[in-house]
């Protein structure tokens, strides 16, 4: 599927970042353009393998807007004009999708990716989607209110949501920010063989995914969740029905972006490695479980056909905002919410006493 990138602030740029270095080393070509947006000027000037466009300039002057995601939509919303210029000649023709990349707890990409993502959509005529990265569970309340609330209106603005936890793809012990490498790396990889996975393949017979497959499971709307899982393979693909069936399992069920995400309206599952590895039999048998597992009728299928002694497997899910996870997010970020809010009540009510005290 070839896509335009555009990150919006700190983590959407590093990530966007990212996938477009992903996507060229491995001369994918799936990645059309890629912009990165933001508020804080030094954060642009360590990218390298995008383009950049400061916003907010005269608010902030190129210093960002700390943590206040109100501050990142009006810069976003003001400079509106100067992001879609600078947009112009990237979305090519030939772009499929445009996917808007933002870290949903900060301030910038919080705050300004739903609105760019709304402005993008009445422009352009191909689906804009959204990657966006939740804050993991020991961020500050901060981070989760501002997630809530950037969640909520980028899911109502985009054709859909590919969520990304913090919590999710690093290893255990490590702090989410030590994690932030390891995090970003898989993201391009798992994303980045996403999209790759949606572009013909020359010389290969009709089970190679089509970019219409990723397009029709983000159908669904909502929220959508990306799982990866690979194994050794024999080089004899009837030894390989097990694993195949086994990566499908460990995509799902312990690799997903959203931990705990099964139950979806679509999904689809891409097995990619050697064409002589991969077996039909496992392939059917996995996609079959998938729709069990995932209980949607919707199941789509396909083969990624690349040089590699390993089977991997990609599972898209559609339509997974039932899941548990996000219903706890949307709780904590309730709290984070609330407790801000008592915290100013009470500093306004302390105020108003202190004040009293003098005048007596
Ligand atoms: P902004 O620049 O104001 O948009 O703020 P950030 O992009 O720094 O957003 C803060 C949120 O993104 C927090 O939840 C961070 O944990 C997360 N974040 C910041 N940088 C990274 C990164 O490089 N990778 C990942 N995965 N998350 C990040």
């Amino acid at each position: 599927m070839k896509v335009a990138l555009i990150g919006v602030g700190q983590a959407g740029g590093k990530v966007t970042e990212r996938l477009a270095r992903f996507d060229a080393e491995m001369g994918f070509g799936a990645v059309q353009g890629a912009l990165a947006v933001n508020s804080a000027e030094p954060d642009l000037q360590s990218l390298e393998y995008v383009d950049t466009q400061l916003i907010g300039a005269d608010r902030v002057n190129g210093h960002g807007v700390g943590g206040d995601n109100e501050l990142g939509t009006e810069v976003m919303q003001s400079d509106i004009q100067q992001v879609l210029g600078a947009l112009d000649g990237r979305v090519t023709s030939s772009a499929e999708a445009i996917f808007v990349v933002a870290g949903l707890g900060g301030g910038t990409g919080s705050g300004g990716a739903p609105v760019l993502v709304h402005h993008l959509q009445q422009v352009y005529d191909v689906p804009v989607y959204t990657l966006g990265i939740l804050p993991g569970r020991n961020e500050g309340a901060l981070y989760q209110a501002n997630a809530g609330r950037s969640l909520k209106t980028i899911i109502r603005e985009a054709d859909s949501t590919l969520l990304v936890d913090n919590d999710a793809w690093h290893e255990q012990g490590e702090s989410v920010e030590g994690a932030f490498e390891t995090i970003n790396e898989r993201i391009a990889k798992r994303v980045g063989l996403l999209f790759a996975s949606g572009e013909a393949v020359e010389g290969v017979g009709e089970s190679v995914v089509d970019s219409s497959e990723v397009i029709n499971t983000l159908r669904a709307g909502g929220v959508a969740a990306l799982g990866y899982a690979t194994e050794i393979a024999s080089e004899d693909s009837a030894e390989n029905i097990r694993t195949a069936m086994s990566v499908s399992r460990q995509a799902l069920l312990t690799g997903t972006s959203l931990p705990d995400a099964t139950t979806a309206d679509s999904a689809l599952l891409v097995i990619a490695g050697d064409p002589d590895r991969i077996p039909r039999k496992g392939v059917e048998r996995a996609r079959r479980w998938l729709e069990d597992e995932t209980g949607s009728m919707q199941v789509r299928g396909g083969d990624f056909p690349l040089e590699s002694d390993r089977l991997g497997a990609l599972v898209l899910l559609g339509g997974a905002e039932r899941s548990e996870r996000i219903q706890q997010f949307m709780e904590r970020a309730r709290e984070a919410k609330r407790a801000r809010e008592e915290t100013r009540t009470d500093h306004a009510a302390q105020f108003a006493d202190d004040r009293l005290e003098d005048l007596f």
